[in-house]
């Protein structure tokens, strides 16, 4: 048959095919895999720091207050459902207030406070220096960052991927904590601090609630006011 030149022509076709697939031409490129080592890198981080004007974080979309049902059913994970406000729900989540150290009567709700260039957009809670930082939620540390106003910072995403929760101005991260870690609610994080721009005398948690954009982008968020989920209602006018 290869004495054929039609034979033989066909043989070097085929041979000339299996070359090429053999080089990797006719391949399909792979696709980049993420190795298990890869959150472990010295991330390249957005190009600006998280134009964290507040003691961090980028100003988003500021979301409307919702009223929080007084009499909510205690469930621990309740369906998000369209009809539900972002506060409403987190609050039946019974998110954990993250300094067991404070005392959440002296709490203040400094959301909306002016702070250079913005507004404030988080709740310091203030706590003896050292105490415990514990995860409000469950979730998935999303990133450990260090910037110049948030000092040591943990970014944690709930286990939806709905929100982000902020912790900053940490003196140290827990032993073993790192991004990739599946936290549950009251794990430790980190210890109270003073890192970044939080003042000396002054130790403090900086926490934030930021709702996700569809990106997941842990830098970019609509910042949610936390003071109501653990500060005293206020007093009623009647
Ligand atoms: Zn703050």
């Amino acid at each position: 048959m290869l004495g054929h030149p039609f034979g033989l022509g066909l043989a070097l076709g085929v041979l000339f095919f299996a070359g090429l697939w053999a080089s990797g031409a006719l391949r399909r490129p792979s696709v980049d895999r993420i190795t298990p080592t890869a959150s472990l890198a010295p991330a390249p981080g957005p190009a600006v720091e998280p134009s964290a004007p507040a003691d961090l974080h980028a100003p988003g979309a500021r979301l409307a207050p919702t009223p929080i049902p007084q009499d909510a059913p205690g469930e621990p994970r309740p369906v998000l459902s369209p009809d539900v406000g972002d506060l409403a729900f987190l609050k039946l989540r019974g998110l954990l207030l993250p300094t067991p150290a404070a005392d959440a009567r002296r709490l203040r709700d400094d959301f909306a406070d002016p702070r250079a260039g913005h507004s404030h957009e988080a709740l310091d809670i203030l706590a003896p220096r050292g105490s415990p930082v514990l995860a409000v939620d469950d979730g998935v540390v999303k990133k450990l960052f260090t910037s110049v106003r948030g000092g040591l910072t943990v970014y944690q995403f709930d286990p939806e991927g709905t929100y982000c929760y902020y912790y900053a101005h940490l003196d140290r991260y827990a032993p073993g904590l790192h991004e990739g870690l599946t936290l549950k609610k009251g794990d430790r994080i980190g210890d109270v601090g003073i890192t970044g721009n939080a003042p000396p005398d002054t130790p403090h948690l900086h926490f934030a609630i930021f709702k996700l954009g569809p990106e997941k982008q842990w830098w970019k968020g609509a910042a949610l006011n936390p003071y109501p989920l653990w500060g005293p209602a206020p007093a009623r006018a009647d």
